[in-house]
């Protein structure tokens, strides 16, 4: 089956599409790099804004338009909100929701006209390897409980569920077994993995577990952790990630705003102070960690004052990154009725000077990763050299030379390098050795 697949959104998304793909018979499965090279198409969508739901608009139009021959099936959160729209154009063959990625794989193989033949345990390469990733993303949880006031997300996937610690402990080792040397964990609600399973179990339990297995392989994989909501960094926890050198110094904590009146309106279970001695507790434990927040500009009652104290509370704090989205009003949340919105040029000035702060954060963090050691995972070419992620989540481009070889057969693997330059958005090395496993010390 010549597949065509576009994941928009997050990164549990991307693991329900791969998922869906190790349905399908792996021997036959070429995932194409152009919509005119396939025979069927899958759309992966996302609803969290209004314009992920563009995008979701702007990808089935310009295949319908490009392609109008070509079976789209469509998977993901949009189908739940605007399925009825989605399943009338000519060119989709199936709309189906979240959470079903056998469906997902039977609608496929009928798209293309082929028998849906289970997926074939023997190819080895696993999904992510056909999607050209080398980072695997392990959905450990699904569904959240929170109902923050502007998100739709519990209405389209439903409750807080976990999967098992056995069950993803033996999905990781597999993932690790096809050659993923990182692995992320990830979830709609990741921080309450565990809450609702008998035993109740916790994350910190769960990346202990998985981060010692996975170091004790050979070779040894690191594990990255998703975004975690502030109040769920316990010191058992950080006690984990202390003493588990290979779970990456990389944190995000979203924040949404910096004033208590609109932190409690949009429902965040915290205010600006709790906030900040949450982000000053692990920048204290991981001086070096890279941390990270988003922030959501525009939400109803975010006047000067809020937009300003945002800004005060982002200053103080020790992120070495932003996210910025802006409030889109989604159907059926409590925040669509909420009045008090404010202009929307109001709204473009704040997230542009929040995109400048969040910039100068994330150069003054490239900067101090210079002249030291990073561990690399190595991603793709590019051009003669290579580039990857740290442990830090720096983006590093390799460059050849200096007795170093950078050949196909590095791609996948762990380097361990010295950044010596700074280019624009990337750190330049050009030297490596091959790394053993996460250490500490190592950034
Ligand atoms: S914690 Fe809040 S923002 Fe995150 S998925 Fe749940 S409801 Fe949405």
């Amino acid at each position: 089956m010549r597949l065509w697949i576009k994941s928009l959104g997050c990164k549990v998304n991307l693991a329900d599409a791969v998922q869906a793909l190790e349905g399908l018979d792996g021997s036959r499965l070429q995932v194409v790099d152009r919509p005119a090279q396939a025979e069927v198409a899958l759309l992966h969508t996302c609803t969290v804004t209004h314009k992920a739901d563009r995008d979701v608009r702007k990808a089935l139009n310009s295949l319908l338009r490009d392609l109008p021959g070509l079976p789209v099936v469509v998977a993901g959160c949009a189908a739940v909100t605007d399925g009825e729209r989605l399943r009338a154009l000519p060119n989709v063959r199936a709309v189906l929701g979240p959470g079903d990625p056998t469906a997902v794989a039977r609608a496929l193989s009928a798209a293309a006209h082929e028998a849906g033949e289970p997926g074939d345990p023997s190819c080895a390469r696993g999904a992510f390897a056909h999607l050209g990733r080398r980072r695997a993303v392990l959905k450990v949880q699904d569904g959240c409980s929170a109902g923050c006031a502007y998100c739709i997300v519990p209405r389209v996937r439903g409750p807080e569920r976990s999967v098992g610690l056995a069950e993803a402990l033996a999905e990781a080792l597999r993932r690790a077994g096809q050659g993923h040397r990182e692995i992320v964990l990830t979830g709609i609600h990741l921080g309450r993995w565990g809450r609702e399973l008998t035993p109740r179990r916790t994350l910190a339990e769960l990346v202990d577990t998985l981060a010692g297995a996975l170091a004790q392989r050979s070779p040894a994989s690191r594990v990255r952790l998703s975004s975690i909501e502030p109040l769920e960094w316990t010191e058992e926890l950080m006690a984990v990630l202390a003493r588990r050198p290979n779970v990456c110094r990389h944190f995000h904590v979203p924040m949404q705003s910096g004033a208590d009146g609109v932190l409690r309106a949009m429902g965040r279970p915290y205010d600006a102070s709790r906030y900040a001695g949450v982000l000053g507790g692990l920048r204290q434990r991981f001086p070096d960690a890279a941390l990270g927040a988003d922030v959501l500009v525009g939400f109803p009652g975010e006047g000067e004052a809020e937009a300003r104290a945002t800004l005060e509370l982002l200053t103080a704090s020790p992120l070495d990154y932003l996210h910025v989205f802006t409030f889109s009003a989604r159907p059926e949340t409590r925040a669509a009725g909420l009045p008090g919105r404010p202009e929307p040029r109001a709204v473009r000035s704040r997230s542009e000077a929040l995109l400048a702060f969040g910039r100068q954060r994330w150069q003054a963090f490239l900067r101090a990763g210079l002249g030291r050691s990073h561990e690399l995972l190595v991603e793709e070419r590019c051009g003669e050299g290579l580039r990857g992620r740290s442990q830090h989540y720096r983006p590093i481009h390799l460059l050849p030379g200096a007795g170093a070889a950078l050949g196909d057969e590095l791609l996948g693997g762990l380097l361990e390098v010295t950044a010596l330059e700074l280019q624009a958005n990337a750190l330049r090395a050009s030297w490596c050795v091959r790394a053993q496993a996460s250490r500490p010390g190592e950034v």
